[in-house]
């Protein structure tokens, strides 16, 4: 096989809270994952010359050893003294420092599609302990679905499949590092009444039940975020008066996504969020639980 083209796809949370912070500055979490349609196209092609070469539609993102794509690519080259070069295409679409595990799927995806390519034969598991190398969320994005990640959010429980349903994301025009919200929420000194209720949200993926999902839902960062950039709020109040079931920001933001029950309400809220004028990327998707990652 000498090329290979994935689709890298994104994440929302369903639910995020920080436990505590650690004495050595991690945070603890506990954060509900799920995998949403929304990706980036990635082609990995062999090459003679021994150099890995990435190439993105987007300026401002690194085109070398600083892209996620390069670490994750070098890393298996390395350590199993793969021949020759590769020559990486990135179409990004999933919005970047965005809270939607971008960089990390795309690691995700060159892991497995060296993996492919090569022959190599590493079992998922072994790509997840090299992928955490390369970011917390990678592990995650290797194994995909509905899940509870805990720890610093490598250490993955896989959950039921979330009811489907259409999800509309919108990623105002801010830039927000996820170091600042961290670093800002003084998670030591939560009352227990601003912490999500993570537990209920597990019982009601459980049961299946998409409304209860969309009530429970939490995210503890918005305490920073949305503080911080008002615009937040004003996107989530928009999707919610436009029929949303439940409208949340998405890891340490910008990007808020809101659920919907059909299609059709998911749609006409898509153009009246287009018409506010509050997000520069609107796009509107759907709960994906697995299903070829090659085209
Ligand atoms: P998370 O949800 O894990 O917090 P994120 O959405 O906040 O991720 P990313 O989109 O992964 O953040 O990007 C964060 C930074 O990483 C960007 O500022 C960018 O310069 C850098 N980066 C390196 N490689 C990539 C990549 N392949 N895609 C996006 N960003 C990348």
């Amino acid at each position: 096989m000498e090329r290979i083209r994935l689709k890298a796809r994104a994440k929302i949370n369903l639910g995020l809270d920080v436990l505590r912070r650690r004495e050595d500055g991690y945070h603890e979490v506990r954060m509900i994952m799920q995998t949403v349609g929304l990706y980036d196209l990635l082609t990995i092609t062999k090459t003679q010359a021994p150099k890995i070469h990435v190439r993105t539609n987007l300026p401002y993102l690194p085109g070398n050893e600083n892209n996620l794509v390069y670490k994750a690519a070098k890393l298996l080259m390395d350590e199993f003294h793969l021949p020759g070069g590769l020559f990486i295409d990135l179409k990004k679409k999933i919005p970047v420092a965005a809270g939607m595990a971008g960089g990390s799927t795309d690691a995700a995806s060159v892991l497995y599609g060296l993996n492919r390519l090569y022959g190599l034969g590493i079992r998922t598991e072994e790509l997840m302990e090299r992928g955490v190398r390369l970011g917390a969320d990678v592990p995650y994005c290797l194994m995909r679905g509905t899940a509870l990640a805990e720890g610093i959010g490598e250490k993955l429980t896989r959950l039921p499949p979330m009811p489907p349903c259409p999800v509309l994301v919108a990623k105002p025009g801010i830039s927000v590092s996820t170091r600042f919200v961290y670093e800002n929420l003084h998670a030591n000194e939560l009352r227990r009444e601003q912490h999500p209720d993570i537990n209920a949200s597990i019982a009601a993926i459980r049961e299946g039940n998409l409304r209860e999902v969309a009530r429970t839902m939490g995210n503890v960062l918005e305490l920073v975020t949305a503080r911080e950039y008002p615009v937040i709020e004003e996107i989530k109040d928009v999707m919610r008066r436009s029929g949303a079931l439940g409208a949340m920001m998405s890891g340490s933001g910008p990007t808020v996504f809101g659920l919907f029950e059909d299609k059709g309400t998911a749609e006409e809220a898509l153009r009246r969020l287009k018409r506010a004028g509050l997000a520069r990327q609107v796009y509107l998707t759907y709960i994906f639980h697995g299903g070829r990652r090659n085209e």
